[in-house]
């Protein structure tokens, strides 16, 4: 059985301060579940605050067992050098960071993100023990036209060309669809697990049974509290990427609840 992967993407949101008392919530309002993995992904100037109000927990008596991994929302492929703005996958570990979003698709949108920069990040991301959780998924006109596999399809080939079989333990796919991201307009259970179980097919083609049952895919795209459950009783879906919702510790937690409880 795969455990259950809730990633609370917060994008363009929270100063050090603001990161301290929402990761404080999260952990009061979630307690002590156990069997999911927890990851929140501050944007990269609220690392250092998260690591330490994640610690602050721990040393606390009262402190419940959930551990949060770090995330960062994206990680450049070089190591250092001249380039200006970027991050690396080394400085990332330094600050914290366990896993790492990569080819979201307000980075392929916004910031010209293609299927081969999302395999560099992966690349670097790996070779600094980050877990990629890597970001598909089609737009509406991509829907309509019925070419949602096929979109799928190439990112999936085009991201993970030349990642072997044995980085995948610590993989993660997220399926987004765009048209769902921030529009309060969910995926239903179907659509979710129609797209879960062609990722899951395209892995087994490409690297076999074991892997393919192995790797969480996560769906995204206006999850919260009401939808959650029903999403996540899909027999592929392993988990979830939160953005709108995960900025609210109640919320947050409650995502996480149910999905163990599924
Ligand atoms: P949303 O964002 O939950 O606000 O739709 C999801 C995401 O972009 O990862």
């Amino acid at each position: 059985m795969r455990t259950p992967l809730i990633a609370g993407n917060w994008k363009l949101h929270k100063t050090s301060a603001e990161t301290k008392e929402l990761i404080k919530g999260i952990i009061e309002k979630t307690g002590d579940v156990s069997g999911v993995d927890i990851v929140v992904a501050p944007p990269f100037t609220s690392l250092p605050a998260a690591s330490e109000a994640i610690s602050a927990s721990l040393a606390s008596p009262a402190s419940p067992t959930s551990i949060i991994g770090l995330a960062a929302q994206n990680v450049f492929w070089e190591e250092k050098g001249a380039f200006t703005g970027e991050i690396s996958a080394a400085m990332l570990t330094d600050a914290g960071c366990r896993y790492a979003i990569i080819g979201h698709s307000e980075r392929r949108q916004f910031f010209g993100e293609t299927d081969e920069t999302v395999n560099k990040r992966i690349n670097a991301a790996l070779n600094h023990t980050l877990k990629p959780i890597v970001c598909v998924g089609e737009t509406l006109d991509e829907r309509e036209a019925d070419k949602t596999t096929s979109v799928i399809e190439t990112q999936l080939k085009g991201g993970f060309e030349g990642i072997p079989k044995d980085s995948f333990p610590v993989i993660s796919i997220a399926y987004e669809p765009v048209w769902a991201i921030g529009t309060g307009k969910t995926a239903t259970k179907e659509q979710a697990q129609e797209v879960h179980a062609f990722i899951r097919g395209w892995l087994k083609s490409n690297y076999g049974d074991d892997t393919a049952e192995k790797t969480r895919i996560l769906y995204g795209g206006s999850v919260k509290p009401s939808n959650a459950a029903e999403l996540m009783s899909q027999p592929d879906v392993d988990g979830a990427l939160v953005g709108g919702a995960s900025l609210n510790a109640q919320d947050f937690s409650d995502i996480i609840r149910f999905s163990v409880s599924n």
